[in-house]
């Protein structure tokens, strides 16, 4: 049976490539000019299978765009106060411009005493509380990745946000809140709603953007999508089947959405660019560069 869709795909795929591109040749560009790539140091610690695999993207992204990656792969038994050592030697080194810490890492580590221990200028996931409160305040710094990445695919659809109802499905520091920030920066008059959140349906009937990250398989029912509305899915998900899924039933928000991104290919190709985007711009605040 054919499928019938009205909404246009937001294609995170083919926005990252096209990006992910002119970063290559802003790279060399930079590179020739000042005598090194940006670098970005990676810390992973533990055995997560998936963080694995994401450490392992974010390397071939890097590698891909010329910018020189440092990996620090560390047992699971490491001490808070080990990686807080490590966490200070990057910060000190004129060679690294970013540092990450993949979340999450194991339970007897404080991930906010070491989020809040990289220097806020090579926090290039964005999570410092100081880039929160730049975000916070107006003065965008390093920006966090995922909402970022949701703002550039906003981008896409060439509307403007300002005044416009946006609801967003999900409240924690990684994804929501910086949600929020970035779409209130754009204009958009925002509410955000969470697991305390009640008749999320009558919310997300008013959303003309709504950006799912709830991180509920299938939560948002076709149904509740205001017709024309924008409709971002953050989740991601993987069935029985191996396959990949959102948050938003999306064969059936596609027929009421006037756009919609799809999972795989929407907001997750996104992330990585713009840690790559961050990375490229710490780079140039270090060297005094304009950005
Ligand atoms: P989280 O678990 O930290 O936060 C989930 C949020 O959703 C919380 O604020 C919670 O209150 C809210 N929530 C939970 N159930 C709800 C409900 N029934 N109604 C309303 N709100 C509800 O998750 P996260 O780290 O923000 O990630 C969310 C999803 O996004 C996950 O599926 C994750 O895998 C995905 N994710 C994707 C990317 C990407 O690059 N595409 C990046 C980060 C996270």
């Amino acid at each position: 049976m054919t499928q019938t869709t009205n909404a246009r795909i937001l294609d995170g795929k083919a926005l990252a490539d096209r990006m992910r591109t002119a970063m290559h040749d802003d790279v060399q560009a930079l590179k020739n000019k000042h005598g090194r790539a940006p670098g970005l140091a990676v810390i992973i610690v533990g055995d997560d299978p998936a963080s694995h695999v994401y450490v392992k993207n974010k390397k071939i992204g890097c590698e891909k765009a010329g910018i020189t990656s440092f990996s620090h792969e560390l047992p699971a038994s490491t001490t808070q106060q080990h990686l807080l050592g490590l966490i200070s030697e990057l910060n000190h080194d004129p060679l690294v411009d970013g540092v990450l810490v993949q979340l999450p890492v194991p339970d007897h580590i404080d991930s906010k005493v070491i989020l809040q221990a990289i220097d806020p200028g090579k926090d290039v996931d964005g999570f410092h509380p100081y880039n929160i409160g730049c975000l916070t305040v107006r003065q965008p710094s390093l920006r966090s990745c995922t909402p970022f990445g949701c703002m550039k695919l906003l981008e896409e659809t060439g509307a403007d946000l300002h005044g416009k109802e946006a609801v967003i499905v999900g409240a924690s520091n990684i994804v929501g809140r910086p949600m929020a920030l970035e779409l209130l920066l754009a204009g958009a008059t925002v509410t955000v709603c969470h697991r305390f959140t009640q008749d999320l349906k009558s919310h997300v009937e008013r959303a003309d953007i709504l950006v799912a990250a709830a991180g509920k398989q299938g939560l948002i029912q076709g149904a509740w999508i205001k017709p024309g509305a924008t409709v971002i899915d953050v989740g991601i998900h993987r069935r029985a089947d191996g396959t990949l899924t959102g948050d938003v039933d999306f064969a059936e928000a596609s027929k009421r959405a006037a756009w919609i991104t799809p999972v795989p290919g929407g907001v997750g190709p996104m992330t990585i660019t713009m840690l790559l985007y961050n990375t490229i711009l710490a780079f140039r605040k270090h060297i005094g560069e304009p950005a």
